[in-house]
């Protein structure tokens, strides 16, 4: 199902049961207010007609000239319709329309009211009646003329037919005309939805033209409903966000395989070097350390990057253990026992300083700063490990004092691949994936890592991380 589809199909079941409701309301509303109106029309006729009898104690009389009595003087046979049955059911007086059967009715109507001053109302056939029976409390015939009597029913009568009639032009008007609104809004509808969902179809056009290697593209949304173009503005974000780590893996890809080339092609010239003719063992042994040394060092690099790459991806810290960042510290240290320049390198530690991550990791962050340190500086420079808290921060410190680093180069540093240009001039070993690296594993152990230096001052490199709560 499309989404205009959808959204038509939606639209138009709300609208049909907003005008079932609307109607069937609207219906039982007028019909209750007509068939209020034509009761009241018979209870004033009535009314007017109870009025012309007088009531007295031994009898009841009929006195239509003493009284204004208008009603059913007309010969109009949709005109209320009236008559006064006195006595053993004689007919006493009756509107000029009275038709027969209405008399007849009348004075049916006469036998079954029985009840003083009560008045019922009744429905026989197409007419509606409303009777009242009037009479005499003490009834005398002794003293009594011939238009007196003991009691007098009045039978007030009125055709329904043009009640019912208008009942059912009304019940036609309230099914008719919702029906062929809703139907011209079925017509129309799906055509104003396509018209509606327009821009959302062109953005999803946009979108499936869309390339996975080209980013250049972005939804346009200036004519769009403001729902949409957030949407398209939030969109539009995830390529930013997509182009630029897009963009950056294809950089640490032709890097990484740049480096990669560099130490593999040394290794390939050594070895074409000793095979173009025969050589002795200890020139094969020499030849064959060189070749050990490359491979080290292209594992090496081969690690960084599958770090790198896998880092990535991990959310959640192995091996995550409760210690003390000081006595950690001393024993790390004494995996550079066998460093030439272990003695340059000293641990200031201030008081316990405990904290609840990966030691493995830590280790591994760490060994790059020290190594670094050790790399930069002159032979006999100290390097200090030193192991401290600030506020609710365990802090971890490597100070060198090698040449410093100058402060346009400090924002690139954790960049892998990236080394400055006097580092490459000056011959020391690397490839710039070793801040990378320990920036990575500061992110994944939820620590922080940045660098201090004055050019011609050594540096620092401080190691932030939330201290454990007992
Ligand atoms: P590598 O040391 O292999 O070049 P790193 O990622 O460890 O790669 O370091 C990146 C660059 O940062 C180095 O090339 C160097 O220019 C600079 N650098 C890192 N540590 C120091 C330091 N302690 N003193 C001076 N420069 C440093």
């Amino acid at each position: 199902m499309t989404l205009v589809d959808r959204v038509s199909t939606i639209f138009l079941a709300a609208l049909a049961l907003v005008l079932i409701v609307y109607s069937a309301l609207f219906w039982a509303i007028a019909r209750h207010d007509l068939n209020s109106q034509f009761d009241q029309e018979l209870s004033s006729a009535l009314g007017s007609i109870v009025a012309a009898v007088e009531v007295e104690d031994e009898d009841v009389s009929w006195q239509p000239t003493e009284h204004t009595l208008n009603l059913g003087s007309s010969d109009d046979v949709e005109q209320v319709r009236w008559a006064v049955i006195g006595d053993d059911f004689r007919l006493v007086d009756s509107s000029r329309n009275s038709s027969p059967t209405f008399l007849e009715h009348a004075k049916l109507l006469a036998s079954r009211t029985s009840t003083k001053d009560s008045s019922e109302q009744i429905t026989i056939d197409d007419w509606r009646y409303i009777t009242q029976r009037l009479e005499a409390p003490a009834p005398d015939r002794e003293l009594r003329d011939f238009d007196e009597y003991d009691a007098v029913v009045i039978v007030v009568g009125k055709s329904t037919a043009v009640l019912s009639s208008t009942t059912l032009r009304l019940t036609a008007l309230v099914c008719l005309l919702p029906i062929s609104g809703w139907l011209l809004a079925a017509a129309v509808g799906r055509r104003l939805c396509r018209r509606a969902l327009q821009p959302l179809l062109e953005m999803s056009q946009t979108v499936r033209s869309m390339s996975a290697a080209n980013f250049a593209e972005r939804l346009t949304a200036n004519s769009a409903p403001t729902e949409l173009a957030s949407f398209a503005d939030a969109f539009n974000g995830l390529l930013d966000r997509l182009q630029h780590s897009y963009e950056s893996q294809r950089r640490f890809t032709g890097d990484a395989a740049h480096e990669l080339r560099t130490p593999l092609t040394v290794l390939l010239g050594q070895i074409e070097v000793a095979l173009r003719k025969s050589r002795s063992p200890d020139e094969y042994r020499s030849t064959l350390d060189l070749l050990h040394h490359q491979a080290v060092e292209l594992r090496e690099i081969l690690e960084s990057l599958l770090f790198l790459a896998r880092a990535e991806s991990t959310d959640e810290i192995p091996d995550r253990q409760h210690f003390d960042l000081g006595d950690w510290a001393q024993r790390y240290l004494e995996h550079w026992n066998e460093h030439p320049r272990r003695a340059d390198l000293s641990l200031q530690s201030n008081g316990a300083v405990p904290v609840n991550t990966s030691p493995t990791l830590l280790a591994r962050s760490v060994d790059n700063l020290v190594s670094n340190g050790l790399k930069y500086s002159a032979p006999g420079a100290p390097v200090i490990l030193k192991i401290d808290r600030t506020g609710n921060d365990a802090l971890l410190s490597v100070h060198d004092q090698g040449p410093g680093i100058p402060g346009d180069e400090l924002p690139h540093l954790f960049e892998p691949f990236y080394r400055s240009a006097r580092a490459r001039q000056s011959g020391a070993p690397g490839v710039g994936l070793g801040l990378a690296v320990a920036s990575r594993i500061a992110t994944a152990i939820g620590a922080r890592i940045n660098c201090e230096s004055e050019p011609g001052r050594g540096s620092t490199f401080f190691l932030r991380m939330p201290l454990a709560t007992p």
